[in-house]
C-alpha cells in the first residue's frame, strides 16, 4: 500500500481508531522533517517490531528560541514521503500548528517540567527547549496513541527526559531509543548539517573526533576532567568551532561525573557552534 499523507487530526483520528479497533500494534517516528538515514532508521526500526508505521513530520515552533533557526528550518515534505514510502511506512501525519496548539502557539496555559535534567547540557543553552519538546511530543503521544515510539540516542538528553516523563507520568506507550547514524567519516548525521558549507563541513569533525578523544582517556578511576583535556586539546585544529560543552555525565540521570567509574555508566555529551550551526553528539564508554 503507498504511503498515505494525513494532514489533520481530525483525519488522524478516523485512522487510529480504525488501528485500535483492529488490534494493530503501532510504532511511531517523531521528526520535525528534513529526513535523513538517522530518521530512516528509527522508521525501518518501528516497521519491524509493529503493524502500521507512522512518522510525523511537524517543526514544532515552541522548542525553538527567539533568536533560533525556527524559520530557516528546511521543510521538505515532499521529498520526506517518497523517503519514509520507500521504507514501507504506513502513515505520514503532518498536522498544521493549530492541529498541535489549538489555543495557539504562545497561548498554552498547560505544560511540563522538570527539575533538573533540562538546566544542564543543551537545557543551559537553550532554555524552555526541553518544555518546547515534552509539550509537543506529550500531545503527539495523546494524538497518536503508539504501542512503541522510537527516538534517536543522537539527541540523548531529549531521548532520556522523554523517557522520564513517559515513565513518571504513565503514558501507556513503550519508549525505544535507536543508535546514531553517521556519515562515513563520523559526522553524526543531521537536518542541520545541509547549512554547513564545505569548509564548515569538515571543521564539524570536530565534535566526533572530540569524543573519540575524550573516551581514549576514560579508565576506571581517571578523574573526569584530565579525559575532557584530551578533547579540549583538538579545539586550536578547529578554527571555525565555537565550543558549547564537552561533558562526562551520567547517561540516565545527566548528573556530571567526576571520577570515571563503569557503575555510573559514564557518556560523553558534545555541543558546538560550527559557523552559525549548531550541532551536537554523545557516545558511550
Ligand atoms: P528531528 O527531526 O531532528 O527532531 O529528529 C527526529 C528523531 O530522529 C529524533 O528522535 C532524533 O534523535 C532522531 N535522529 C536524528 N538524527 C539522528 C541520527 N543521526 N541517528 C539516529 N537518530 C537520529
Amino acid at each position: 500500500m503507498a504511503i498515505q499523507l494525513i494532514p489533520s487530526f481530525s483525519e488522524l483520528q478516523i485512522v487510529i481508531a480504525e488501528a485500535r479497533a483492529s488490534g494493530k500494534s503501532v510504532g511511531f517516528v517523531p521528526t520535525m522533517g528534513a529526513l535523513h538515514e538517522g530518521h530512516a532508521s528509527l522508521m525501518r526500526e518501528a516497521l519491524i517490531h509493529n503493524d502500521i508505521g507512522i512518522a510525523s513530520v511537524f517543526v514544532n515552533p515552541t522548542q525553538f528560541g527567539p533568536n533560533e533557526d525556527f524559520d530557516r528550518y528546511p521543510r521538505t515534505l515532499e521529498a520526506d514521503t517518497a523517503l519514509l514510502g520507500s521504507l514501507g511506512t504506513h502513515y505520514v501525519y503532518a498536522p498544521a500548528v493549530g492541529d498541535i496548539y489549538p489555543e495557539g502557539r504562545n497561548a498554552s496555559e498547560v505544560g511540563l517540567h522538570l527539575r533538573g535534567m533540562d538546566r544542564v547540557l543543551c537545557g543551559a543553552s537553550r532554555p524552555g527547549h526541553f518544555n518546547g519538546v515534552m509539550q509537543v511530543v506529550a500531545k503527539l503521544l495523546h494524538q497518536v496513541q503508539p504501542t512503541r515510539a522510537y527516538f534517536g540516542q543522537k539527541d540523548w538528553q531529549q531521548l532520556s527526559i522523554l523517557a522520564r516523563m513517559v515513565r513518571e507520568l504513565f503514558f501507556p506507550v513503550e519508549i525505544v531509543g535507536c543508535p546514531i547514524i553517521r556519515e562515513p567519516d563520523g559526522l553524526a548525521m543531521s537536518s542541520r548539517n545541509r547549512y554547513l558549507s564545505a569548509e564548515e563541513r569538515q571543521q564539524a569533525l570536530f565534535l566526533s573526533a572530540a569524543l573519540s578523544a575524550v573516551k581514549k582517556g576514560m579508565a576506571e578511576g581517571a578523574v573526569a576532567a584530565d579525559a575532557v583535556a584530551a578533547g579540549l586539546a583538538l579545539l586550536p585544529q578547529f578554527p571555525l568551532i565555537k565550543l558549547d560543552y564537552l561533558e562526562i555525565r551520567n547517561e540516565s540521570t545527566l548528573e556530571s561525573v567526576d571520577v570515571i567509574h563503569a557503575a555510573d555508566k559514564p557518556r560523553v555529551f558534545v555541543a558546538a557552534w560550527c559557523g552559525t550551526t549548531r550541532l551536537i553528539d554523545n557516545g558511550g564508554w
